[in-house]
Protein backbone atom coordinates (compact mmCIF):
# COMPACT_ATOMS: atom_id res chain seq x y z
CA UNK A 1 0.00 0.00 0.00
CA UNK A 2 1.38 3.14 -0.69
CA UNK A 3 2.26 5.65 2.05
CA UNK A 4 -0.69 7.44 3.61
CA UNK A 5 -0.77 11.17 3.08
CA UNK A 6 -2.66 13.60 5.62
CA UNK A 7 -3.11 17.19 5.67
CA UNK A 8 -4.38 20.07 7.74
CA UNK A 9 -5.49 22.51 5.63
CA UNK A 10 -6.27 25.81 7.71
CA UNK A 11 -7.43 29.14 6.39
CA UNK A 12 -5.74 31.61 8.43
CA UNK A 13 -8.53 34.21 8.75
CA UNK A 14 -8.27 33.76 12.67
CA UNK A 15 -6.27 32.23 15.08
CA UNK A 16 -6.70 28.42 15.59
CA UNK A 17 -9.82 27.65 17.43
CA UNK A 18 -10.59 24.24 18.95
CA UNK A 19 -12.50 22.91 16.51
CA UNK A 20 -9.57 22.79 13.84
CA UNK A 21 -6.96 22.12 16.83
CA UNK A 22 -9.43 19.03 16.72
CA UNK A 23 -8.97 18.01 13.33
CA UNK A 24 -5.29 18.74 13.20
CA UNK A 25 -4.87 16.32 15.92
CA UNK A 26 -6.86 13.35 14.23
CA UNK A 27 -4.34 14.14 11.18
CA UNK A 28 -1.52 13.99 12.70
CA UNK A 29 -2.59 11.27 15.10
CA UNK A 30 -3.65 9.42 11.85
CA UNK A 31 -0.62 10.17 10.36
CA UNK A 32 1.64 9.04 13.29
CA UNK A 33 -0.52 5.61 13.62
CA UNK A 34 0.10 4.60 9.66
CA UNK A 35 3.88 5.83 9.75
CA UNK A 36 2.68 8.21 7.37
CA UNK A 37 3.02 11.77 6.61
CA UNK A 38 1.36 15.10 8.07
CA UNK A 39 1.37 18.08 5.50
CA UNK A 40 0.57 21.27 6.98
CA UNK A 41 -1.21 23.53 3.84
CA UNK A 42 -2.49 27.08 4.46
CA UNK A 43 -5.19 27.96 2.27
CA UNK A 44 -4.85 31.74 2.28
CA UNK A 45 -6.44 32.68 -0.68
CA UNK A 46 -8.77 35.38 1.10
CA UNK A 47 -6.75 38.15 0.66
CA UNK A 48 -9.08 40.13 2.97
CA UNK A 49 -8.98 38.02 5.83
CA UNK A 50 -5.93 36.03 5.96
CA UNK A 51 -2.82 37.39 7.36
CA UNK A 52 0.74 36.66 7.90
CA UNK A 53 -0.01 37.08 11.89
CA UNK A 54 -2.54 34.27 11.75
CA UNK A 55 -0.09 31.67 10.03
CA UNK A 56 2.29 32.41 12.68
CA UNK A 57 -0.66 31.89 15.51
CA UNK A 58 -1.42 28.76 13.83
CA UNK A 59 2.02 27.21 13.36
CA UNK A 60 2.85 28.47 17.18
CA UNK A 61 -0.29 26.82 18.89
CA UNK A 62 0.14 23.64 16.66
CA UNK A 63 3.67 23.24 18.24
CA UNK A 64 2.39 24.09 21.38
CA UNK A 65 0.14 21.31 21.50
CA UNK A 66 2.59 18.98 20.12
CA UNK A 67 1.69 18.61 16.68
CA UNK A 68 4.38 18.50 14.76
CA UNK A 69 4.53 18.42 10.67
CA UNK A 70 6.44 16.59 7.95
CA UNK A 71 5.90 19.12 5.30
CA UNK A 72 4.73 22.48 5.05
CA UNK A 73 5.60 26.07 6.18
CA UNK A 74 9.27 26.14 7.66
CA UNK A 75 9.81 22.28 7.24
CA UNK A 76 9.78 22.75 3.29
CA UNK A 77 8.90 19.44 1.44
CA UNK A 78 8.54 18.15 -2.18
CA UNK A 79 5.41 18.82 -2.48
CA UNK A 80 5.38 22.39 -1.88
CA UNK A 81 4.79 25.54 -2.05
CA UNK A 82 2.47 24.80 1.08
CA UNK A 83 0.61 28.38 0.57
CA UNK A 84 -2.19 28.15 -1.55
CA UNK A 85 -1.34 31.77 -2.69
CA UNK A 86 2.31 30.61 -4.23
CA UNK A 87 -0.21 27.86 -6.22
CA UNK A 88 -1.54 30.01 -8.98
CA UNK A 89 1.03 28.06 -11.39
CA UNK A 90 -0.28 24.58 -10.31
CA UNK A 91 -3.67 25.74 -10.53
CA UNK A 92 -3.33 27.01 -14.41
CA UNK A 93 -1.64 23.71 -15.22
CA UNK A 94 -5.17 22.33 -13.62
CA UNK A 95 -7.32 24.01 -15.74
CA UNK A 96 -5.29 23.68 -19.29
CA UNK A 97 -6.01 19.51 -17.68
CA UNK A 98 -9.65 20.45 -17.91
CA UNK A 99 -9.49 22.05 -20.96
CA UNK A 100 -7.65 19.61 -22.66
CA UNK A 101 -9.96 16.66 -21.10
CA UNK A 102 -13.10 18.69 -22.63
CA UNK A 103 -14.16 18.71 -18.70
CA UNK A 104 -14.89 22.37 -18.68
CA UNK A 105 -16.00 25.66 -20.49
CA UNK A 106 -16.02 29.23 -20.47
CA UNK A 107 -19.32 31.20 -18.34
CA UNK A 108 -19.66 34.36 -20.02
CA UNK A 109 -22.57 35.26 -18.01
CA UNK A 110 -22.90 38.01 -15.69
CA UNK A 111 -23.20 37.51 -12.12
CA UNK A 112 -26.98 39.21 -12.27
CA UNK A 113 -28.05 36.93 -15.19
CA UNK A 114 -26.77 34.05 -13.59
CA UNK A 115 -29.37 35.53 -10.61
CA UNK A 116 -31.96 35.66 -12.87
CA UNK A 117 -31.67 32.64 -14.53
CA UNK A 118 -31.80 30.60 -10.86
CA UNK A 119 -34.63 32.49 -10.21
CA UNK A 120 -36.29 31.36 -13.17
CA UNK A 121 -35.12 27.80 -11.97
CA UNK A 122 -36.20 27.81 -8.77
CA UNK A 123 -39.84 28.93 -9.92
CA UNK A 124 -39.98 26.34 -12.90
CA UNK A 125 -38.57 23.84 -10.56
CA UNK A 126 -35.67 22.72 -13.12
CA UNK A 127 -31.80 23.05 -13.48
CA UNK A 128 -30.54 26.16 -13.98
CA UNK A 129 -29.95 27.02 -17.29
CA UNK A 130 -26.55 26.64 -19.00
CA UNK A 131 -26.30 29.25 -22.04
CA UNK A 132 -22.71 29.33 -22.27
CA UNK A 133 -22.18 25.45 -21.78
CA UNK A 134 -23.76 24.81 -25.37
CA UNK A 135 -21.90 27.75 -26.84
CA UNK A 136 -20.21 27.06 -30.18
CA UNK A 137 -16.46 26.05 -29.17
CA UNK A 138 -15.48 29.02 -32.00
CA UNK A 139 -17.40 31.30 -30.44
CA UNK A 140 -16.35 31.28 -27.43
CA UNK A 141 -12.48 31.16 -28.12
CA UNK A 142 -13.72 34.25 -30.00
CA UNK A 143 -15.11 35.76 -27.29
CA UNK A 144 -12.44 34.52 -24.65
CA UNK A 145 -9.99 36.41 -27.47
CA UNK A 146 -11.88 39.76 -27.57
CA UNK A 147 -11.66 39.89 -23.59
CA UNK A 148 -14.98 39.54 -22.82
CA UNK A 149 -14.95 38.57 -18.72
CA UNK A 150 -15.68 34.89 -17.87
CA UNK A 151 -15.30 32.11 -15.27
CA UNK A 152 -14.63 28.70 -16.34
CA UNK A 153 -17.17 25.78 -15.01
CA UNK A 154 -16.76 22.62 -14.79
CA UNK A 155 -19.30 20.26 -17.12
CA UNK A 156 -21.02 17.95 -14.66
CA UNK A 157 -21.79 14.88 -16.13
CA UNK A 158 -25.28 14.38 -17.14
CA UNK A 159 -25.81 10.55 -17.09
CA UNK A 160 -23.10 10.53 -14.20
CA UNK A 161 -26.31 9.64 -11.85
CA UNK A 162 -25.26 9.21 -8.04
CA UNK A 163 -22.55 10.81 -6.61
CA UNK A 164 -21.71 7.78 -3.73
CA UNK A 165 -19.37 9.21 -0.92
CA UNK A 166 -17.52 6.27 1.15
CA UNK A 167 -17.10 8.38 3.96
CA UNK A 168 -14.53 6.91 6.95
CA UNK A 169 -16.68 8.19 9.37
CA UNK A 170 -20.48 8.70 8.11
CA UNK A 171 -20.63 5.28 6.35
CA UNK A 172 -21.74 5.85 2.44
CA UNK A 173 -23.68 8.30 1.42
CA UNK A 174 -25.53 9.10 -1.93
CA UNK A 175 -25.80 13.00 -3.67
CA UNK A 176 -27.82 13.22 -7.00
CA UNK A 177 -25.56 14.45 -9.36
CA UNK A 178 -28.43 16.26 -11.40
CA UNK A 179 -28.80 18.60 -8.35
CA UNK A 180 -24.36 19.97 -8.88
CA UNK A 181 -24.26 22.76 -10.58
CA UNK A 182 -21.91 23.43 -12.96
CA UNK A 183 -19.24 24.90 -10.54
CA UNK A 184 -16.88 27.58 -10.86
CA UNK A 185 -13.19 26.53 -11.04
CA UNK A 186 -11.57 29.49 -12.26
CA UNK A 187 -13.26 32.85 -11.49
CA UNK A 188 -13.28 35.76 -14.10
CA UNK A 189 -9.75 37.24 -12.32
CA UNK A 190 -7.89 34.02 -13.12
CA UNK A 191 -8.25 32.83 -9.08
CA UNK A 192 -9.10 29.38 -8.36
CA UNK A 193 -12.11 28.71 -6.69
CA UNK A 194 -11.98 26.98 -3.21
CA UNK A 195 -13.26 23.32 -4.36
CA UNK A 196 -11.08 23.79 -7.36
CA UNK A 197 -7.70 24.78 -5.60
CA UNK A 198 -8.54 21.94 -2.65
CA UNK A 199 -8.79 19.12 -5.28
CA UNK A 200 -5.64 20.06 -7.27
CA UNK A 201 -3.62 20.45 -4.25
CA UNK A 202 -5.20 17.15 -2.25
CA UNK A 203 -4.14 15.44 -6.01
CA UNK A 204 -0.72 17.08 -6.49
CA UNK A 205 0.14 16.70 -2.65
CA UNK A 206 -0.96 12.92 -2.94
CA UNK A 207 -3.02 13.14 0.23
CA UNK A 208 -4.21 9.42 0.57
CA UNK A 209 -7.49 10.86 3.42
CA UNK A 210 -8.95 13.33 3.87
CA UNK A 211 -9.76 14.06 7.28
CA UNK A 212 -11.96 17.31 8.24
CA UNK A 213 -14.90 18.44 9.77
CA UNK A 214 -18.13 17.55 8.34
CA UNK A 215 -19.54 21.50 7.58
CA UNK A 216 -17.56 20.04 4.41
CA UNK A 217 -19.26 17.35 3.41
CA UNK A 218 -21.52 19.56 0.93
CA UNK A 219 -18.42 20.01 -0.71
CA UNK A 220 -17.21 16.42 -1.46
CA UNK A 221 -19.63 15.24 -4.01
CA UNK A 222 -18.33 18.37 -6.22
CA UNK A 223 -14.69 17.45 -5.01
CA UNK A 224 -15.58 13.80 -6.24
CA UNK A 225 -16.58 14.95 -10.10
CA UNK A 226 -13.33 17.28 -10.09
CA UNK A 227 -11.09 14.28 -9.50
CA UNK A 228 -12.89 12.58 -12.02
CA UNK A 229 -12.54 15.09 -14.66
CA UNK A 230 -9.19 15.67 -13.95
CA UNK A 231 -8.33 11.57 -13.66
CA UNK A 232 -6.91 11.94 -10.31
CA UNK A 233 -7.69 9.12 -7.86
CA UNK A 234 -10.12 10.05 -5.04
CA UNK A 235 -8.80 10.29 -1.65
CA UNK A 236 -10.59 8.15 1.37
CA UNK A 237 -12.79 10.95 3.17
CA UNK A 238 -13.43 10.97 7.08
CA UNK A 239 -15.91 13.59 8.16
CA UNK A 240 -15.39 14.14 11.78
CA UNK A 241 -18.52 15.52 13.33
CA UNK A 242 -19.30 18.78 14.63
CA UNK A 243 -18.27 19.99 17.90
CA UNK A 244 -21.62 21.45 19.90
CA UNK A 245 -21.54 23.38 23.53
CA UNK A 246 -23.11 22.16 26.72
CA UNK A 247 -26.41 23.09 25.34
CA UNK A 248 -26.49 20.64 21.93
CA UNK A 249 -26.34 23.58 19.58
CA UNK A 250 -23.09 23.73 16.65
CA UNK A 251 -20.13 25.51 19.00
CA UNK A 252 -19.91 29.36 18.41
CA UNK A 253 -18.64 31.90 20.68
CA UNK A 254 -21.52 32.64 22.39
CA UNK A 255 -20.45 28.57 24.16
CA UNK A 256 -17.09 30.85 25.07
CA UNK A 257 -15.25 28.76 22.80
CA UNK A 258 -12.17 30.01 22.22
CA UNK A 259 -8.65 29.42 20.26
CA UNK A 260 -6.21 27.34 21.69
CA UNK A 261 -4.16 30.60 22.71
CA UNK A 262 -7.00 31.80 25.07
CA UNK A 263 -7.10 28.25 26.32
CA UNK A 264 -3.65 28.47 27.15
CA UNK A 265 -3.42 31.52 28.74
CA UNK A 266 -6.40 30.75 31.12
CA UNK A 267 -3.73 27.65 32.39
CA UNK A 268 -4.78 24.72 30.79
CA UNK A 269 -1.73 22.97 30.25
CA UNK A 270 -1.08 21.28 26.46
CA UNK A 271 -0.74 17.95 27.43
CA UNK A 272 -4.48 18.53 29.29
CA UNK A 273 -5.96 19.93 25.96
CA UNK A 274 -4.29 17.81 23.57
CA UNK A 275 -6.29 14.85 25.60
CA UNK A 276 -9.23 16.76 26.00
CA UNK A 277 -9.73 17.64 22.51
CA UNK A 278 -8.54 14.05 21.29
CA UNK A 279 -11.56 12.93 23.02
CA UNK A 280 -14.58 14.98 21.50
CA UNK A 281 -15.27 12.25 18.81
CA UNK A 282 -12.60 9.50 19.14
CA UNK A 283 -11.95 7.20 22.29
CA UNK A 284 -9.14 4.44 22.45
CA UNK A 285 -12.11 2.09 24.22
CA UNK A 286 -14.95 2.76 26.41
CA UNK A 287 -12.95 3.60 29.53
CA UNK A 288 -9.50 4.66 29.08
CA UNK A 289 -9.47 8.99 29.55
CA UNK A 290 -6.22 10.08 30.50
CA UNK A 291 -3.53 8.99 27.76
CA UNK A 292 -0.49 10.99 26.15
CA UNK A 293 0.75 11.36 22.79
CA UNK A 294 2.08 8.20 22.27
CA UNK A 295 -0.85 6.54 23.47
CA UNK A 296 -3.10 7.89 20.98
CA UNK A 297 -0.68 7.21 17.75
CA UNK A 298 -0.58 3.80 19.22
CA UNK A 299 -4.79 3.71 19.64
CA UNK A 300 -5.66 5.97 16.63
CA UNK A 301 -7.72 4.56 14.10
CA UNK A 302 -10.38 6.14 11.64
CA UNK A 303 -13.41 3.55 12.65
CA UNK A 304 -13.29 4.80 16.54
CA UNK A 305 -14.17 8.04 15.50
CA UNK A 306 -17.93 8.59 16.84
CA UNK A 307 -20.81 9.54 14.04
CA UNK A 308 -22.47 11.96 16.55
CA UNK A 309 -21.51 15.03 17.58
CA UNK A 310 -19.22 15.93 20.36
CA UNK A 311 -20.30 18.19 23.60
CA UNK A 312 -17.74 20.77 24.84
CA UNK A 313 -17.79 19.82 28.67
CA UNK A 314 -15.74 22.70 30.71
CA UNK A 315 -15.90 20.44 33.81
CA UNK A 316 -14.03 17.54 32.10
CA UNK A 317 -11.20 19.52 30.34
CA UNK A 318 -11.00 21.39 34.45
CA UNK A 319 -10.74 17.59 35.49
CA UNK A 320 -8.32 16.88 32.73
CA UNK A 321 -6.19 19.50 33.75
CA UNK A 322 -6.40 19.12 37.09
CA UNK A 323 -5.03 15.09 36.50
CA UNK A 324 -2.32 16.64 34.50
CA UNK A 325 -1.73 18.53 37.60
CA UNK A 326 -1.87 16.12 39.59
CA UNK A 327 0.83 13.85 37.56
CA UNK A 328 3.34 17.03 36.46
CA UNK A 329 5.49 17.08 39.29
CA UNK A 330 6.44 20.30 41.16
CA UNK A 331 9.61 21.36 38.83
CA UNK A 332 7.40 21.17 35.77
CA UNK A 333 4.80 22.55 38.01
CA UNK A 334 6.93 25.77 38.60
CA UNK A 335 7.86 26.05 35.31
CA UNK A 336 4.36 26.61 34.28
CA UNK A 337 3.81 29.36 36.93
CA UNK A 338 6.66 30.85 36.56
CA UNK A 339 4.41 32.95 33.23
CA UNK A 340 1.48 33.49 36.05
CA UNK A 341 3.60 34.80 38.60
CA UNK A 342 5.42 37.15 35.77
CA UNK A 343 1.87 38.92 35.01
CA UNK A 344 0.92 39.22 38.43
CA UNK A 345 4.15 40.96 39.14
CA UNK A 346 5.26 38.74 41.68
CA UNK A 347 8.78 37.97 39.35
CA UNK A 348 9.78 39.72 36.38
CA UNK A 349 12.23 36.76 35.32
CA UNK A 350 12.70 32.77 35.47
CA UNK A 351 16.19 33.48 37.26
CA UNK A 352 14.64 35.14 40.08
CA UNK A 353 12.48 32.03 40.19
CA UNK A 354 15.08 29.60 40.26
CA UNK A 355 17.49 31.11 42.89
CA UNK A 356 14.04 30.15 45.39
CA UNK A 357 13.03 26.79 43.59
CA UNK A 358 12.78 24.49 46.59
CA UNK A 359 10.14 27.24 48.41
CA UNK A 360 8.75 26.95 45.01
CA UNK A 361 8.47 23.57 44.65
CA UNK A 362 7.42 23.30 48.05
CA UNK A 363 4.30 24.73 47.11
CA UNK A 364 2.93 21.93 44.51
CA UNK A 365 2.06 19.33 47.48
CA UNK A 366 -0.05 22.25 49.18
CA UNK A 367 -2.10 23.01 45.91
CA UNK A 368 -1.77 20.57 43.23
CA UNK A 369 -4.97 18.68 44.30
CA UNK A 370 -7.15 21.86 44.68
CA UNK A 371 -5.64 23.63 41.33
CA UNK A 372 -7.79 23.22 37.81
CA UNK A 373 -6.23 26.09 36.04
CA UNK A 374 -2.61 27.03 36.51
CA UNK A 375 -3.85 30.82 36.24
CA UNK A 376 -5.68 30.05 39.66
CA UNK A 377 -2.73 29.53 41.35
CA UNK A 378 -1.34 32.82 41.96
CA UNK A 379 -4.73 34.32 43.76
CA UNK A 380 -4.45 30.88 45.51
CA UNK A 381 -1.16 31.29 46.98
CA UNK A 382 -0.87 34.95 47.37
CA UNK A 383 -0.90 34.73 51.46
CA UNK A 384 2.37 32.75 50.55
CA UNK A 385 3.55 35.13 47.97
CA UNK A 386 2.65 38.74 49.81
CA UNK A 387 3.35 40.11 53.02
CA UNK A 388 0.59 41.91 53.83
CA UNK A 389 -2.80 39.75 53.26
CA UNK A 390 -6.36 40.79 52.93
CA UNK A 391 -9.09 39.14 55.36
CA UNK A 392 -11.93 37.35 54.35
CA UNK A 393 -14.68 39.69 55.62
CA UNK A 394 -17.23 36.25 55.75
CA UNK A 395 -14.40 34.53 57.70
CA UNK A 396 -13.54 37.03 60.05
CA UNK A 397 -16.83 37.01 61.07
CA UNK A 398 -17.75 33.02 61.26
CA UNK A 399 -14.53 32.36 63.10
CA UNK A 400 -12.45 35.27 64.14
CA UNK A 401 -15.55 36.89 66.02
CA UNK A 402 -17.80 34.55 66.66
CA UNK A 403 -18.81 34.42 70.34
CA UNK A 404 -17.93 31.44 72.78
CA UNK A 405 -15.50 30.16 70.49
CA UNK A 406 -12.53 31.16 72.24
CA UNK A 407 -10.39 31.94 68.91
CA UNK A 408 -8.72 34.74 70.54
CA UNK A 409 -7.41 32.84 73.38
CA UNK A 410 -6.56 30.54 71.17
CA UNK A 411 -4.48 32.54 68.64
CA UNK A 412 -3.12 33.72 71.29
CA UNK A 413 -1.62 30.43 72.81
CA UNK A 414 -0.75 29.60 69.09
CA UNK A 415 1.45 32.28 68.99
CA UNK A 416 3.12 31.47 71.53
CA UNK A 417 4.02 28.03 70.04
CA UNK A 418 5.04 29.52 67.09
CA UNK A 419 7.63 31.65 68.99
CA UNK A 420 9.63 28.82 70.30
CA UNK A 421 8.79 25.73 67.96
CA UNK A 422 11.38 24.84 65.34
CA UNK A 423 10.43 26.21 61.62
CA UNK A 424 9.35 22.91 59.74
CA UNK A 425 6.33 21.17 59.11
CA UNK A 426 6.11 17.84 61.09
CA UNK A 427 7.56 20.16 64.15
CA UNK A 428 5.03 22.82 63.56
CA UNK A 429 2.34 20.68 62.94
CA UNK A 430 3.03 18.29 66.43
CA UNK A 431 3.63 21.28 68.26
CA UNK A 432 -0.04 22.71 67.28
CA UNK A 433 -1.99 19.22 67.53
CA UNK A 434 0.07 18.86 71.28
CA UNK A 435 -2.07 22.18 71.96
CA UNK A 436 -5.13 20.82 70.38
CA UNK A 437 -4.68 17.84 72.62
CA UNK A 438 -4.64 20.16 75.62
CA UNK A 439 -7.68 21.72 75.16
CA UNK A 440 -9.60 19.00 74.58
CA UNK A 441 -11.42 20.86 72.07
CA UNK A 442 -12.16 19.92 68.35
CA UNK A 443 -9.06 20.60 65.82
CA UNK A 444 -11.29 22.42 63.48
CA UNK A 445 -12.45 24.99 66.09
CA UNK A 446 -8.80 25.29 68.25
CA UNK A 447 -7.44 25.65 64.41
CA UNK A 448 -9.68 27.38 61.97
CA UNK A 449 -9.14 30.79 63.91
CA UNK A 450 -4.97 29.88 62.74
CA UNK A 451 -6.07 29.18 59.67
CA UNK A 452 -8.07 32.65 58.91
CA UNK A 453 -4.90 34.82 60.46
CA UNK A 454 -2.12 32.73 58.06
CA UNK A 455 -3.79 32.53 55.02
CA UNK A 456 -6.82 35.43 55.79
CA UNK A 457 -9.90 32.64 54.97
CA UNK A 458 -11.13 29.84 56.03
CA UNK A 459 -10.54 28.05 53.12
CA UNK A 460 -7.34 27.53 52.36
CA UNK A 461 -4.63 24.77 51.23
CA UNK A 462 -3.04 22.57 54.05
CA UNK A 463 -2.36 24.71 57.21
CA UNK A 464 0.97 23.65 58.81
CA UNK A 465 2.70 23.65 54.96
CA UNK A 466 1.60 26.92 54.41
CA UNK A 467 3.30 27.89 58.33
CA UNK A 468 6.27 26.60 57.69
CA UNK A 469 6.58 28.41 54.23
CA UNK A 470 6.08 31.51 55.71
CA UNK A 471 8.84 33.51 57.47
CA UNK A 472 8.46 33.14 61.11
CA UNK A 473 8.06 36.95 61.93
CA UNK A 474 5.49 37.22 59.16
CA UNK A 475 3.15 33.96 60.82
CA UNK A 476 3.64 36.03 64.10
CA UNK A 477 2.63 39.47 62.71
CA UNK A 478 -0.63 37.64 60.91
CA UNK A 479 -1.89 35.96 64.15
CA UNK A 480 -1.09 39.13 66.05
CA UNK A 481 -2.74 41.24 63.93
CA UNK A 482 -6.02 38.31 63.90
CA UNK A 483 -5.67 38.51 67.85
CA UNK A 484 -6.65 41.96 68.01
CA UNK A 485 -10.08 40.96 65.64
CA UNK A 486 -10.71 38.42 67.23
CA UNK A 487 -13.22 37.87 69.95
CA UNK A 488 -13.15 34.75 72.69
N1 LIG B 1 -9.42 25.51 4.51
C1 LIG B 1 -10.56 24.79 4.92
C2 LIG B 1 -11.02 25.26 6.26
O1 LIG B 1 -10.29 25.88 6.99
C3 LIG B 1 -10.28 23.30 5.00
C4 LIG B 1 -10.46 22.63 3.71
C5 LIG B 1 -10.42 21.13 3.78
O2 LIG B 1 -10.02 20.59 4.82
O3 LIG B 1 -10.74 20.51 2.77
O4 LIG B 1 -12.15 25.03 6.62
Amino acid sequence: MSEVRVRFAPSPTGKLHIGGARTAIYNWAFARAQKGSFILRIEDTDPERSTAENVELILRAMRWLGLDWDEGPEVGGQAGPYFQTERADTYADALELLKANGAVYPCFCTPDEIAAKREAANKEGTPVERTCRHLDPQEAQARIDAGEPHVWRLKVPQDRGEILVHDAVHGDTVFDSGLQDDLIVVRSDGSATYNFAVVVDDANMQITHVIRGDDHLPNTPRQILLYEALDYPTPVFAHIPMICGPDGKKLSKRHGAASVEEYRDEGYLADALFNYLALLGWAPDGETTIFDRTFMTEHFSLDHISKNPASLDPDKLDWINNRYIQQMGASRFVDELVPYLVEAGYTDAQADVDARRDWYEAIYPLVCERVKLMRDTVPMIAYLLDEDIDYDEKSVKKILQKEGAGARTHLHAEGEILKKVEWNEEAIEAALRGYVEQTGVKARFVLQPLRVAVTGSQVSPPLFGSIALLKRSTVLQRVETAEEMAVD
